[in-house]
C-alpha cells in the first residue's frame, strides 16, 4: 500500500474480547481520506441509530490522519468520533502529541472499540500483538498522568497512550481522553463514552511503516514550506511560537474575541489590559521550564512548565488561550496560578477546560443571581473573581462530590438541575458549552456564530471561521491573518447583498475543515504565515491527481454524513441554536460588541450555506440530488427510504 494511509482499520469488541481487522477499499480512502472522515464513513454504516448515551453498541473511533507519518509536517493530530454523550448528537474530539503515528506503527488508520468490557481493560498492542489487560489497579486509583506513567513504566518508555481519567470514569458527560500526560482530545463527552466501556487506556507500540505514492515531491513540498516558517513567520507565528495560543489573551479580551462574565461583560471596561497582561503570554512562559513538540511539528508551540512551592505543579502543561480565558478573563480572574492549577487538576482528571469554564462561568451567575447559595455550593462564595472559589470548584467537579456531581455534566444539565435556564443563561449548542470566542465580535462573529449552529459537532469554534479557501485554491498569497480575510462581523450582509457568493464562501471554509481533519493536520498551521502545501501533500503522498476544489467536495461529503448522522438521531438540525444572549439580545450596550439598530445576518447566512452545501434551505435536510452527487447512497436510504 503506498498511498499514505495503512489500509486496515482494527475492531475491538470489549464485550467479546474479540480483535478484527478490516481492509477498506480504496475508494472509501478517496472518498474519505482518514482521521474523522473515515470514522464518520464507519460509524454512518455499522451503528444503529437512536441508542442510547451508554449503549455498548455505541461506537467509540479513535483516528490518525491520512496525511500521518508522511513526509509532510504539522500531520500529527488524533480523533475521537462517536455518539456524543454530551449533546446526543455526532460528537469528535481532536489533540495533538503523540497518539497518532503510534496508532499507525501498530499498522492501523484508526481502532474501533464496540462493546463493554465486563471489568476495567486497557488495550496493550506491541507489534502484532493484542491484548486487553486488566486495569484494576488503575481505575478509580491514578489520574491520567500516572496512568501513562505507570503503562510506560510496565511496558516501556516507548509505548503511546491515551486515557481517561476520573472524568471518564465517572462518565462526567464533559470529559475527554488524555495523552502525552495532560493533552486532550476533550470535547463531546467522549471521555465519559470510553469509560461506559470499561476501557481505562491504549497503550500502543509498532513498527509499521507508512509508505507514500511519491515520498521525494512530498519531502520538496515540505521543505519549502520549512524554508518559508522560517523566512515568513507574521506576527501570529512569532507569537504562537512564544506563548503558543496564550499569546492571543490580551488582544483577544480587549477586540470583543473574549466572552466576559458568562457573555454579559465587556473586556476593555471589566477586565482591562492591567488584569488582562497578568494572565497573558509572557505571564504564563516565566513559568516556563522547556518547549515541546507534537509529533510531526516543527513549529512547538507548546511549553511546560513548573510553579515553584506547588508539588503538582512540577511538571505542568503551559495553559492555552481557552483555558486562560475561560477561568481566567471569563470569570475575572487575573491570578495565574490559579489558572495553572485548574489546568492540571482537569487535564490529570481528562475533562475539558472549555466545557468546564463555561459550566462554572454559568454557576458564578447563577450565585449572583441568587440562583445559587452557599449551601448549594458547600459553602464556596461564587463571585466574580474569586480565584480560590474557582479551584475549590474545580476539585468538587473532578471528584464528583456536592455540587460538583452536578456541574459535571455540563451547563445545559447543570441549569435544568436547578431549574433555571433563563435568568443565568447556560451558554450551549445542543447541549455543548461554547468556547471562548464570541459570536458577537465585529471581527468573524458572523462565521462564528453559523459554525456553532450548523456544524454536526455543535457549537465548535474551528470550524468556519478562517476562510480557508480563499488562500488555498489559488495563488498562495502570504497569509497575514486577521488582514487577509475580510472577517465578517455579525450584522454584516452579504457583499453587493450577494447570497450565493457568501453561502460559497461559508461553503469552502466549511468544508475545508474536513478536508484538515481527514488528513490529520493541526490548523495552527494555517495561520502561521506561509500556507502549507495541502493540496500538493495528499495528490503526492496518494497518487491522486485531485484539485483543490475536488477536495473540498470530500470535504462537503464528510460534513454531509455527520451532518445525516444528526438528522437519523431525530435531531431537529435546522434549529440547533446558540442562546440568545449569543445572538445579541439583549444586545451589548458599550464595548466592540455593542450594536444598535442593525439587523443580525445569521439566519440569513445560515440559509446561504444550506443552500450551498445543497441542503433545504429552512430544515437543514441534504438534498437528494446533492447525496447523489456526493455518492452517499446509504445516506440518501437512511435518510429518503428505499
Ligand atoms: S502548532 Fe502546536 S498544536 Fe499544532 S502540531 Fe505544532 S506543536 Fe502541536
Amino acid at each position: 500500500m503506498s498511498k499514505g494511509y495503512m489500509g486496515r482499520i482494527l475492531w475491538v469488541d470489549l464485550t467479546k474480547r474479540h480483535f478484527h481487522d478490516e481492509k477498506p477499499d480504496a475508494a472509501v480512502y478517496e472518498q474519505f481520506l482518514g482521521g474523522y472522515g473515515l470514522a464518520a464513513k464507519f460509524i454512518f454504516d455499522r451503528q444503529k441509530p437512536g441508542l442510547s448515551a451508554f449503549h455498548e453498541d455505541n461506537i467509540l473511533a479513535m483516528m490518525s490522519g491520512l496525511l500521518t507519518n508522511g513526509r509532510a509536517i504539522f500531520n500529527g493530530r488524533w480523533m475521537l468520533a462517536g455518539k456524543s454523550p454530551l449533546t446526543g448528537t455526532w460528537g469528535d474530539a481532536n489533540c495533538g502529541g503523540d497518539l497518532a503515528p503510534a496508532i499507525k506503527e501498530s499498522g492501523y488508520d484508526g481502532i474501533f472499540f464496540t462493546g463493554k468490557s465486563a471489568k476495567p481493560v486497557y488495550l496493550l498492542i506491541d507489534g502484532d500483538r493484542k491484548e486487553l489487560l486488566d486495569a484494576s489497579g488503575l481505575w478509580g486509583k491514578q489520574d491520567a498522568v500516572e496512568t501513562e506513567n505507570t503503562l510506560r513504566a510496565r511496558h516501556g518508555d516507548d509505548f503511546r497512550v491515551a486515557c481517561i481519567g476520573a472524568g471518564g470514569e465517572n462518565l462526567s458527560l464533559i470529559a475527554g481522553v488524555v495523552n502525552a500526560k495532560g493533552r486532550l482530545a476533550a470535547r463531546s463527552g467522549l471521555g465519559a463514552l470510553m469509560g461506559s466501556k470499561n476501557l481505562k487506556a491504549v497503550c500502543l507500540r509498532g513498527d509499521h511503516r507508512v509508505r507514500v505514492h511519491d515520498e521525494a515531491t512530498v519531502w520538496k513540498h515540505t521543505t519549502e514550506f520549512l524554508t518559508g516558517l522560517e523566512t515568513d513567520l507574521n506576527d501570529f507565528g512569532k507569537s504562537m511560537k512564544q506563548g503558543g495560543t496564550a499569546a492571543t489573551l490580551t488582544d483577544s479580551t480587549q477586540s470583543g474575541d473574549s466572552p466576559i462574565g458568562n457573555w454579559l461583560g465587556v473586556g476593555s471596561t471589566d477586565f482591562p489590559p492591567d488584569k488582562a497582561n497578568r494572565i497573558n503570554l509572557f505571564s504564563v512562559t516565566q513559568y516556563e521550564t522547556r518547549k515541546y513538540h507534537c509529533y510531526g511539528c516543527p513549529f512547538g508551540c507548546g511549553g511546560l512548565c513548573m510553579i515553584p512551592d506547588e508539588p503538582l505543579l512540577k511538571e505542568t502543561h503551559r495553559p492555552e488561550y481557552e483555558t486562560l480565558c475561560g477561568f481566567g478573563a471569563q470569570l475575572l480572574v487575573d491570578d495565574v496560578k490559579s489558572i495553572f492549577m485548574v489546568n492540571e487538576l482537569l487535564n490529570r482528571a481528562g475533562i475539558d477546560t472549555i466545557s468546564c469554564a463555561t459550566t462554572i462561568n454559568w454557576a458564578f451567575e447563577a450565585f449572583d443571581k441568587g440562583i445559587l447559595t452557599e449551601k448549594d455550593t458547600g459553602g464556596l462564595a461564587l463571585t466574580w473573581g474569586n480565584h480560590e472559589a474557582v479551584v475549590a470548584l474545580v476539585k468538587k467537579i473532578v471528584a464528583g462530590e456536592g455540587i460538583g456531581a452536578i456541574l459535571c455534566n455540563g451547563v445545559m444539565r447543570s441549569a435544568e438541575h436547578f431549574s433555571d435556564t433563563e435568568r443565568a443563561a447556560p451558554m450551549h449548542v445542543h447541549g455543548q458549552e461554547l468556547p471562548m470566542h464570541d459570536s458577537r465580535s465585529p471581527n468573524g462573529g458572523l462565521d462564528l456564530g453559523v459554525g456553532y449552529e450548523t456544524e454536526p459537532t455543535p457549537g465548535r469554534h474551528t470550524s468556519t471561521f478562517s476562510g480557508w479557501d480563499q488562500y488555498l485554491k489559488t495563488d498562495r498569497p502570504k497569509n497575514k491573518l486577521f488582514d487577509k480575510f475580510r472577517l465578517k462581523s455579525r450584522y454584516e450582509k452579504p457583499e453587493d447583498d450577494d447570497h450565493e457568493k457568501q453561502g460559497e464562501r461559508l461553503w469552502g471554509s466549511s468544508c475545508a475543515e474536513d478536508i484538515i481533519n481527514g488528513a490529520g493536520l493541526c490548523n495552527f498551521g494555517f495561520y502561521l504565515g506561509p500556507v502549507p502545501p495541502l493540496v500538493e501533500w495528499l495528490n503526492a503522498t496518494t497518487g491522486w491527481r485531485k484539485t483543490y476544489q475536488e477536495y473540498l467536495l470530500i470535504g462537503q461529503r464528510i460534513k454531509t454524513v455527520r451532518h445525516a448522522f444528526n438528522i437519523r438521531e431525530g435531531i431537529d438540525v435546522a434549529n440547533m441554536r446558540m442562546p440568545e444572549r449569543a445572538r445579541g439580545n439583549p444586545p451589548l450596550t458599550h464595548g466592540p460588541n455593542a450594536y444598535s439598530g442593525n439587523v443580525l445576518q445569521w439566519d440569513d447566512a445560515k440559509r446561504d450555506y444550506y443552500r450551498a452545501m445543497g441542503w433545504d434551505e429552512t430544515t437543514a435536510m441534504p438534498l437528494r440530488k446533492t447525496l447523489r452527487d456526493l455518492q452517499l447512497p446509504e445516506v440518501e436510504k437512511a435518510l429518503y427510504g428505499e
